[in-house]
């Protein structure tokens, strides 16, 4: 067979050619904006001709703190365009972590949203490499700034060659993209994509059996294109000729749901933090959602009360996956196998809270105490991942030797396998609660808490204990309706049914709020702080 290359430049490519007519819909901050993939290509092409004007060469990375927008969309496949490596910043990091990572990469030229500029001009002095600022905004002069030297983005855009073509050279194996992990501890880790893995992993988007991203799709990542790709959409979507709606910087519920249905959205991605606020959105408004085909959800687990409400209160289809930023991220899907359509209706949730199964391409393998697990929805292990959409290596980190070894990448999640080869993230390694010797598994306790009526979020953490090691502690955002009438005994008698008895919360703390990630998924290492802060630990 012919050795041809797998590149990002091929995506965007076939979509000019063969879906010139269909739409990438956008929200700015100042308007929402529709282009074609014909005039999205010619943007795309001016930008590869501005950045390779600004001295940006192969292998350089250009950096990005923006939301999600066409602008963001077209350096995806500007900067592995040239050659050179599209790393998107995660804008909703710490100073501290943003100027690391941003010295780490080594990133040239920085492309920037108008809303985040004042958060760079406080750090420039702290940049070593990079030469350039560029802003995306819509309005005619560049804002003040003492960014320089700063440019316009639509104003390079106009000196740009619109038929400037996609570099010829490039090595499927050359890296096109680059994120850096949040960080729950520690400095950020970065990690690499190559054209190889984006496009193989555009391709396992598209499978019937995952999220089936097709040309009659009109897709809406909400999951920000600074965090994994938007989990590779925008690649796949381009590729496929989905059109694209791209809620833009600093969106509510509100607009989300007034998108669903003023676009007609077919299908969404995002955190289950995203989805428990679109719900309440739902709640309040009326809205027609009838277009939805599947609500993606990752990053966090989906509680089964989620996926009931979206499914029974509002016929919409809901999907649980499993990924992460080192995985490019899609690693396996939840969907039911034909002979498990007869399942009782319990029985079909059960299955369906779980990550799912591998997605064809990769190999997976569960570490427990004794080498691999039995796949008996039993034993736990450690979830270890091999594929070639699969990173190999942090980006120039020493961490790399604790993640990579024996040519796999350990996870650091804990799981079960049940006979069908699907998984159940147990918890991360880190999460996991010892007591008495015995593991709890906090997200187990956390999604049933949820399944109560009263309850909008919880988050289960370890507090130290003197003669058990670690207890666990629920901490709970009851809903509005709820506040003066549901307490911590009717909860605690909720739970002690569903579990051992060593594995019920010795207690329950009500909060207003759960601190999130920048991400959105629960932060607890801070939740630990204040919960060490309330007993005085
Ligand atoms: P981080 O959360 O470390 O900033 P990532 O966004 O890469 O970085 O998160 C990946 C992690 O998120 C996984 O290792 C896993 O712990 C968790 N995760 C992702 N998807 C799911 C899911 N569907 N259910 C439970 N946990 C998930």
């Amino acid at each position: 067979m012919m050795q041809t290359p797998l590149t990002v430049g091929s995506l965007l490519e076939r979509a000019e050619k063969f879906f010139a007519k269909k739409q990438v819909i956008s929200q700015t901050h100042d308007k929402l904006h529709t282009l074609t993939y014909t005039e999205i290509g010619k943007r795309t092409r001016k930008l590869m001709s501005v950045l390779a004007e600004l001295g940006v060469q192969k292998g350089d990375r250009v950096g990005t703190l923006a939301w999600n927008h066409h602008r963001h969309l077209e350096i995806y496949f500007a900067a592995p365009g040239i050659g050179s490596v599209l790393h998107t910043i995660n804008i909703r990091l710490s100073p501290e972590h943003i100027i690391y990572i941003i010295n780490h990469a080594e990133d040239k030229v920085l492309l920037i949203d108008e809303d985040i500029l004042p958060l760079i001009e406080k750090i420039q002095g702290q940049l070593k490499t990079v030469e350039a600022f560029v802003v995306m905004t819509d309005k005619a002069e560049l804002p003040e700034s003492s960014l320089h030297p700063l440019y316009s983005y639509e104003e390079l855009l106009h000196t740009g060659d619109p038929a400037f073509p996609f570099a010829a050279d490039i090595n499927e194996n050359d890296p096109a993209g680059m994120c850096y992990t949040s960080a729950t501890t520690g400095k950020p880790k970065g990690v690499l994509y190559t054209h190889r893995g984006i496009v193989l992993h555009s391709f396992a988007l598209g499978l019937a059996d995952t999220a089936a991203i097709s040309e009659s799709d009109v897709s809406m990542a909400v999951v920000p294109q600074f965090h994994v790709n938007a989990w590779g959409t925008p690649f796949a979507c381009t590729w496929f000729g989905s059109t694209q709606v791209m809620p833009g910087p600093r969106f509510t519920p509100k607009r989300l749901a007034e998108f669903i249905e003023k676009f007609k959205v077919t299908i969404t991605a995002g955190v289950p933090t995203i989805w428990l606020g679109l719900l309440k959105e739902l709640e309040q408004g009326n809205y027609d959602t009838s277009s939805l085909r599947a609500v993606l959800c990752g990053g966090a687990a989906a509680p089964k009360g989620l996926i009931q409400a979206f499914e029974k209160k509002y016929k919409i289809p809901f999907y649980h996956a499993y990924g992460a930023t080192e995985t490019t991220p899609l690693v396996t899907f939840s969907r039911l196998k034909s002979y498990q359509q007869d399942l009782s209706d319990d029985e079909k949730l059960e299955e369906r809270s779980r990550q799912g199964i591998l997605v064809p391409g990769l190999e997976m393998k569960i570490i427990g105490n004794d080498g691999e697990v039995a796949w008996d929805n039993q034993e736990m292990g450690e979830l270890c991942l091999r594929g070639p959409w699969i990173a190999s290596e942090y980006y120039k980190d020493e961490r790399s030797e604790n993640a990579f070894t024996d040519g796999w990448f350990h996870t650091g999640d804990v799981v079960t396998v049940d006979e069908e080869g699907t998984i159940k993230i147990v918890d991360r390694t880190k999460d996991l609660i010892k007591s008495g010797g015995e593991w709890i598994s906090s997200v187990e306790l956390e999604n049933a808490l949820m399944a109560h009526d009263a309850v909008f979020e919880a988050s289960v953490i370890a507090i130290p204990d003197k003669k058990w090691q670690e207890r666990p502690i629920a901490c709970v955002v009851l809903h509005e309706g709820y506040r003066d009438s549901v307490g911590k005994a009717e909860l605690l008698e909720f739970l002690r049914p569903q579990f051992a008895k060593f594995w019920v919360p010795d207690d329950i703390l009500f909060f207003d709020e759960i601190p999130k990630t920048s991400v959105g998924k629960f932060l607890k290492r801070q939740l630990r702080e204040q919960v060490k802060e309330h007993y005085s630990l």
